[in-house]
């Protein structure tokens, strides 16, 4: 049967389209970067990207057999009204499917990125041969995700797991979600980029200084993994507390769900070389079960890059016109 699944995936700055025939093979993708101004805009961009992924893979409307949308904000699963996003206030109240849905004719859902990129990783990363995984999403944010016996949890009211709130630090240093401590404040991208503006606001000898032309509020992220790369001791220092600060919540992971794996996808996944031994260490320290040899896990780099959001979007619609075949059929 000829047929085929869109992919979209909101980031924060961009967004991805891609195309597949059911299969965790992706037969186009596209990346770009997205302006955030109304839910007419949105909606006109969504059907922009998918009628040009169409004309560019030769299908065409009638092929289409789902939509798959991954948003970075909470979304009633069942009539895809977005409820609230920290980058998404413009589209609260809004359906972002209803619209999809009665222009295509097809079954559309959107699905919060942290559980969409569990899924993508469910699908065509760590569990075609893991049963039991944890996910951090690291990157502007830091999201959660879980699979348990080979189920991706997704919990009652449209929420998800959520232990990159988890408070690790007495530290006076507010989170976007309200709280004040979060391990997700603390090493997200603007928790590194902090880390640095707060060393060079405080006079630290360090390359920041320069990288940031002697203004801390320009300091960013990539700036302080640049200054580790050239040995610089504070980039070192900040990125050795970030790995700890994630290890400590991997040791707390494992010790709550003993998870096989614990894979890092997202934006600063690619990164992951600076910190993963410090993490893997910092997790079995703090963890009885890991010393003690009762329970394995280890901490790894996500193997689908960009990808993941729209893998998970389109394996997440494809489940949803599967089950609705099989309704049918019953
Ligand atoms: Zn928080």
């Amino acid at each position: 049967m000829r047929g085929c699944f869109v992919g979209v995936d909101f980031g924060k700055t961009n967004v991805r389209f891609a195309l597949s025939e059911g299969q965790p093979e992706l037969k186009y993708f596209l990346k770009r970067p997205y302006p955030r101004s109304s839910s007419d805009q949105m909606l006109r961009q969504i059907y922009e990207g998918t009628d040009r992924t169409l004309a560019e893979t030769g299908y065409n409307r009638r092929d289409i057999l789902g939509i798959g949308i991954d948003v970075p904000a909470v979304v009633n699963r069942r009539t895809g009204v977005i409820y609230w996003g920290p980058d998404w206030d413009f589209m609260a109240g809004s359906s972002l499917t209803r619209p999809i849905s009665e222009r295509y004719g097809v079954p559309v859902v959107a699905e919060v990125d942290t559980v969409t990129a569990t899924w993508g990783e469910q699908w065509a990363g760590v569990g075609k041969t893991c049963r039991r995984f944890a996910l951090l999403t690291w990157g502007t944010g830091l999201g959660a995700g879980l699979v348990i016996d080979g189920k991706v949890q997704e919990y009652p009211n449209h929420l998800f797991p959520e232990f990159g709130h988890s408070r690790v630090s007495d530290d006076d240093w507010p989170c976007m979600c309200g709280a004040n401590g979060c391990v997700n404040a603390m090493v997200s991208g603007g928790g590194i980029a902090k880390h640095g503006r707060l060393a060079v606001e405080n006079g630290r000898q360090t390359l920041l200084r320069e990288l940031c032309g002697r203004d801390p509020g320009k300091v960013t992220s990539p700036m302080v993994f640049k200054a580790a790369e050239r040995k610089d001791a504070v980039g070192i220092e900040i990125l050795n507390r970030v790995a700890v600060l994630l290890g400590r919540l991997c040791a707390n992971v494992v010790l709550t769900v003993q998870p096989e794996k614990i894979v890092i996808v997202g934006g600063l996944a690619e990164r992951c070389d600076w910190v993963l031994e410090t993490i893997n260490q910092t997790m079995r320290d703090n963890c009885w079960l890991l010393f003690k040899g009762l329970t394995q896990c280890e901490v790894i780099a996500s193997g689908l890059g960009d990808t993941v959001g729209v893998l998970g979007a389109i394996c997440k619609v494809r489940r949803t016109v599967e089950k609705r075949k099989e309704r049918e059929v019953i």
